[in-house]
């Protein structure tokens, strides 16, 4: 076994040091770009941004047709009505392809697109001491910048013999932000012909990664009354608004704070005059769950609840959404893969710990298709999704001198037969 010395990683460190000038100067090019999720023409001006990172440590870059997403909309007016449904076409998926026979793949992933819109006054990036602020420093151009580096010093610091026994593929998908609907089924293809994921959303503030992580369903949920005067027609018209109004009560109260499992009524709309009965109503709610029993507890729970109130209001639902984000348990091929993680980190002096957390990711999908994988690799960062993210300047050289140790010791490890966890016929 390749054991690490320790002037080895702080000679991968001296020379991503000097690289740092440039990470910084090409995180500043990405993030300077607008790519909110809806603004395809600025995920296309980063997607060729990020051409220039990766083609020099790749051998293929292909451009894959995501299907469009299927939104209810929530404007009246003449051209749609409260809860019609669209079909909104998506961005492409940016893959780079690097030795693809290799017998140890890994699967890469990142995402292109924020949460900051065009009309954000959120756009340009500055320093400040440590702090690199501007949309998306952490979340997460910084992370692919991260990475792109990382494969950079992998091509110098490993042995040909090694180089040759692992490939990659890097999948840069466009909706991340608002949940991979277009690319998540493109992310479970890909996830099943890899042996081992990372992911390069931003580690948590104080640098420690992302363990166990909660499931997520986002719903449109459509209610169907009988509209009337408020005065003539009132007892024989049925309040859509009231119901839902009920209906988001009933789904409110199932959150449960000791079983973990939260349902957040985000968005109520519908009714117009005083004097009309409204005759639909919407509301979008997320619902959080440990594990995939709560997730099917939880998707009978909602009917039980829109049948009881449809019953009593007279009125119809439509419900639309669904989990998006099934949830990513602690296993021990995810244990296995921190560990290594942990080593690699001590060789840089980095004591790694590994935290639950609500939040969910693209690392989410990859787990349901049974892919070990880390998904919190990018840089260390504060405030995202937030006019006060900021990454870490001093966090890029140590988050790219990580990945490139760890995908050393995966390397070592499944070598050496020493990681049963993954999977060896993808
Ligand atoms: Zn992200």
């Amino acid at each position: 076994m390749n054991v690490m010395s320790p002037e080895r990683s702080s000679e991968l460190v001296e020379r991503l040091e000097q690289q740092l000038p440039e990470m910084l100067e090409h995180t500043v090019a990405l993030c300077e770009v607008n790519s909110g999720s809806d603004n395809r023409v600025g995920i296309e001006t980063v997607n060729r941004l990020l051409e220039n990172l990766f083609e020099p440590v790749s051998d293929v870059t292909e451009y894959r047709p995501l299907a469009s997403v299927r939104q209810v909309v929530e404007r009246s007016g003449t051209d749609s009505e409260l809860g019609e449904c669209l079909e909104v076409p998506s961005a492409s998926m940016l893959l780079f392809r690097c030795r693809p026979d290799a017998p140890l793949q890994f699967l890469f992933t990142g995402h292109s697109d924020t949460v900051f819109p065009l009309t954000s006054d959120f756009q340009r990036c500055w320093r400040e001491g440590n702090h690199l602020h501007g949309p998306g420093t952490a979340d997460m151009k910084g992370g692919l910048v991260v990475l792109a580096y990382a494969l950079k010093q992998l091509e110098w610091w490993l042995p040909e013999s090694m180089k040759h026994l692992f490939g990659f593929t890097l999948a840069i998908s466009p909706d991340e932000e608002t949940g991979s609907l277009a690319s998540g089924p493109e992310l479970i293809k890909l996830a099943q012909n890899a042996h081992i994921g990372l992911t390069y959303e931003p580690a948590l503030p104080d640098g420690s990664l992302a363990g166990a992580r909660k499931g997520s369903g986002n719903f449109t949920l459509l209610a169907k009354g009988v509209g009337g005067h408020a005065g003539r027609d009132f007892f024989n018209s049925k309040n859509a608004l009231v119901a839902m109004a009920e209906v988001a009560v009933a789904l409110s109260r199932l959150s449960d704070e000791q079983q973990g499992i939260s349902v957040n009524i985000g968005r109520l709309v519908g009714g117009d005059a005083v004097n009309k009965v409204p005759d639909q109503a919407l509301c979008r709610f997320n619902v959080r769950v440990l594990d995939s029993m709560q997730q099917a507890a939880m998707e009978q729970a909602i009917q039980v609840c829109l049948a009881e109130v449809g019953q009593r209001t007279g009125c119809a639902f439509e419900l639309h959404g669904g989990f998006n984000r099934p949830p990513k348990p602690m296993s021990k091929g995810q244990q296995a893969l921190f560990e290594l993680a942990q080593q690699a980190g001590e060789s840089l002096g980095l004591n790694l710990s590994q935290q639950p957390t609500g939040g969910c990711c693209e690392g989410n999908n990859l787990a349901s298709a049974g892919l070990v994988n880390l998904d919190t690799l990018g840089v260390r960062g504060y405030g995202i999704h937030t006019t006060a993210e900021y990454a870490c300047i001093d966090s890029f050289v140590e988050r790219a001198a990580l990945s490139a140790l760890l995908i050393e010791k995966v390397i070592q490890a499944h070598r050496a037969g020493r990681l049963p966890c993954l999977r060896t016929n993808p």
